[in-house]
């Protein structure tokens, strides 16, 4: 088993689903916020939770660079690693190599790059894209794909789009054969996290319980430490054990069978602003079959009505049964805009990277926490927010600890702009199932407060 989906409830051409996957159910349509290096900036895991987070994204191309593929394999793939038990999707690396990295050189085989921290030269193909993100061991990845540039003349959208089908093959044809290898297989450690989804891996536990104990109890916590090293390396000494045998294509009595679960591999639909090519895109990725489809390439500088039409025309191609993913967008209008177009899954930088620069979305409209006008507001962030954040403290306060380049302020911002996010597509969630269009709901909106 990898996924399954169904689609529950509609209204119009919006769409409810449940997207079950091998960590939890994800209720769509689903907002995932990015954690790019194996983290929510700013954001602990437990408020991730408490936030209703579903799914979240982390960064094949940054964490393929830091800290590496095989350190987060070795912790059980990135679930033990950042001891977050619900479900996570990378991306191919594709979209950071291009829009990132220096001194590209693209071939048929695949892009030699260097990378932006030191300078290093590296190779990204489809087949070690897969292999970097089957070794991170998010549920759901995606096909290796080249992001086309915007403007872009015909011939060469068509070339990028003809480059990006036969990389989709190529990832397929990897991932097929490769599958079995995902960190998580072969755990009973992490792999527990996926029926006991708020529970902390035991290595986790062991930090906090650190961090509680005095002085008398540091002896003892050393001894569990070194037995716990013990045990994970004996985990990882059974688990290349058990992949060696199935890799032979024997099985060993004491694998159980959550060792069937696998990732997920997602096709991506490119083909730039071109209709038709969208649709060819489409129509021939679907040929080579995926359990589920992105659209890809845009939010890349073309105008925000052209974005809506392409997803607009490329959704119509796309299968009713499988989910649907609208890569990089966008504000709180256009998430709820897409979800009434029938998307299943967004993701975007913009809630996590607006509220690092005090930029927050409310029910009143989006509010700059820098302006001088909050400095003395007792008054919440927003009136209408459940969020712990607009519970507990002043737009006063808010403003003061951005103004005082407080880290609490990009922590305090960022938890808010989440809960707004996650709230607005659970609030679209109940409009579809009470059969009414996810319409421009009226505590949406993204202006600024008059
Ligand atoms: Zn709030």
């Amino acid at each position: 088993m990898s996924i399954s989906f169904q689609v529950e409830a509609t209204a119009g051409k919006a769409r409810r689903g449940r997207l079950v996957t091998p960590h939890g159910e994800i209720q769509t349509p689903v907002f995932m916020p990015v954690g790019t290096l194996a983290s929510v900036k700013g954001v602990p895991q437990d408020i991730l939770e408490e936030l209703g987070a579903q799914i979240i994204l982390g960064n094949t191309y940054h964490l393929y660079l830091r800290p590496g593929v095989e350190t987060v394999r070795n912790m059980g793939g990135l679930h033990g690693f950042m001891s977050w038990g619900r479900a996570i999707l990378t991306d191919s690396g594709g979209f950071q190599v291009f829009s990132l990295s220096e001194l590209r050189k693209l071939t048929e085989d695949g892009v030699t790059f260097r990378s932006h921290l030191d300078g290093s030269s590296h190779f990204f193909s489809p087949e070690s894209a897969m292999e970097a993100q089957i070794g991170l061991g998010a549920d759901i990845i995606m096909a290796f794909d080249e992001c086309t540039e915007y403007p872009a003349e015909p011939e060469r959208v068509r070339k990028s789009m003809e480059l990006t089908l036969r990389w989709a093959g190529r990832s397929k044809k990897y991932f097929e054969q490769h599958k079995h290898a995902v960190p998580w297989n072969f755990s009973p450690q992490v792999s527990a996290l996926s029926h006991q989804q708020t529970q902390i891996p035991r290595f986790a536990r062991n930090d906090k319980q650190r961090e509680d104990n005095d002085k008398q109890g540091e002896d003892e916590d050393k001894q569990r430490e070194d037995n716990d090293k013990q045990r994970a390396d004996e985990d990882r000494h059974v688990s290349r054990e058990c992949a060696s045998l199935r890799f032979a294509g024997r099985t060993k009595a004491s694998v159980p069978t959550w060792s069937e679960q696998t990732q997920a591999l997602f096709g991506i639909i490119q083909g730039g602003m071109d209709r038709g090519l969208r649709k060819e895109s489409a129509e021939r990725t679907i040929e080579i079959g995926f359990p589920g489809y992105a659209i890809g390439g845009l939010s890349v500088g073309e105008p925000r009505e052209l974005t809506r039409e392409i997803v607009e025309s490329t959704l119509e191609h796309l299968p009713a049964d499988k989910p649907r993913y609208l890569m990089g967008v966008g504000t709180p209008e256009e998430i709820v805009e897409y979800a009434r177009l029938g998307v299943d899954m967004m993701d975007c930088v913009l809630p996590t990277r607006a509220a690092r620069h005090g930029l927050l979305f409310t029910s009143e409209g989006k509010v700059s926490i820098k302006q001088a006008r909050y400095a003395q507001d007792a008054g919440p962030l927003d009136p209408n927010c459940g969020c712990r954040v607009c519970q507990r403290y002043s737009r006063a306060y808010l403003r003061h600890l951005y103004a005082s380049n407080e880290v609490l302020a990009q922590v305090l911002n960022t938890i808010h702009n989440l809960s707004f996010y996650l709230d607005t597509m659970q609030r679209v969630r109940h409009s579809i199932s009470l059969g009414e269009k996810p319409r421009f709901l009226s505590g949406v909106r993204s202006q600024p407060r008059s």
